[in-house]
């Protein structure tokens, strides 16, 4: 039995599943200050003494560097409380089995990578559109990962000539991010994102921000297959748009894979990060086995 957790800034979700990487339990829990959440994953997993091995995918950034001093924190992000948390060795020291490690968005990619979208690929693009923008690559069913792991969310992106929002990412002017996740939509019309209409010009910028962003990811890693999951993705209209926007900026200089198969929405549908922890689950307990 492997276990999962996928580790959210609003909501954690705990499973754990068999060896096939069917979810025989799942629990979701709300984030709220780091040990709080923490004793109620803990309280989730001590019912279950036959895991074998755990897959985090956690919020970020996060430390990845194995020989870092900080490996397995959560590093500057937004949340104050959550700013330097060590997640990895309460879980390590409570259970003492092998702790897969890495983003959200990375389990997300590997979960389509093995069983759905992108199985039998091997290279396989995963970007998640919601309250942040993020990507991760899967090549050879490895996690694409260096001296840390992707930021794909905050390329830069030339501004619509007729957008005049400013870009809300902290860090960047005009990044993918600031520009383009679920609550530039809200600040952008002042509104529920569930009250934006179809036809609003809103989704053009989006559609353009993000036909850039997946044109600089095309040229650069060559994927297989693209995902694209997250909130903002919910809303089905977009895709097209999307579409029609990145043949424009491609201008048939590349011949890319037919498009309805080249820019997809998740297999798994909203269960491709917790798929992808028991996946890393296994690779984890595998690795640690030689
Ligand atoms: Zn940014």
């Amino acid at each position: 039995m492997y276990g999962s957790i996928e580790a959210g800034g609003t909501k954690f979700v705990c499973a754990v599943g068999n060896n096939k990487f069917d979810i025989l339990e799942k629990e979701t829990i709300f984030t709220e200050e780091p040990n709080t959440t923490l004793k109620k994953v803990f309280d989730f997993f001590d019912c279950y003494n036959k895991v074998e091995s755990i897959g985090v995918g956690s919020f970020g950034p996060i430390d990845i560097k194995k020989d870092s001093s900080t490996y397995g924190y959560i590093k500057n992000t937004p949340k104050p409380l959550w700013q330097n948390f060590n997640f990895l060795e309460p879980l390590r020291k409570r259970y003492n089995i092998p702790v897969g490690w890495t983003t959200d968005v990375n389990i997300a990619a590997l979960g389509e990578a093995t069983a759905g979208a992108g199985k039998n690929m091997n290279n396989v693009l995963y970007i998640t559109i919601g309250t942040g923008v993020g990507g991760g690559a899967i090549i050879n069913g490895k996690i694409l990962e260096g001296f840390g792991h992707p930021e794909m969310g905050h390329i830069k992106v030339h501004p619509h000539s007729l957008d005049n929002f400013t870009s809300i990412c902290p860090y960047h002017s005009n990044c993918l991010e600031g520009l383009a996740s679920g609550p530039t939509l809200e600040e952008r019309e002042g509104k529920n994102r569930e009250d934006i209409k179809v036809n609003d010009s809103v989704w053009d910028f989006i559609a353009y921000y993000l036909a850039q962003a997946i044109y600089n990811y095309t040229m650069v890693l060559s994927p297989n297959i693209i995902i694209l999951g997250g909130g903002v993705m919910n809303n089905a209209h977009l895709l097209p748009k999307i579409k029609e926007e990145l043949l424009k900026i491609i201008d048939n200089y590349i011949k890319i894979p037919p498009l309805d198969d080249y820019l997809v929405t998740p297999k798994l549908k909203n269960n491709a990060g917790i798929i992808g922890g028991l996946i890393l689950a296994e690779k984890q307990q595998q690795n640690n086995k030689f």
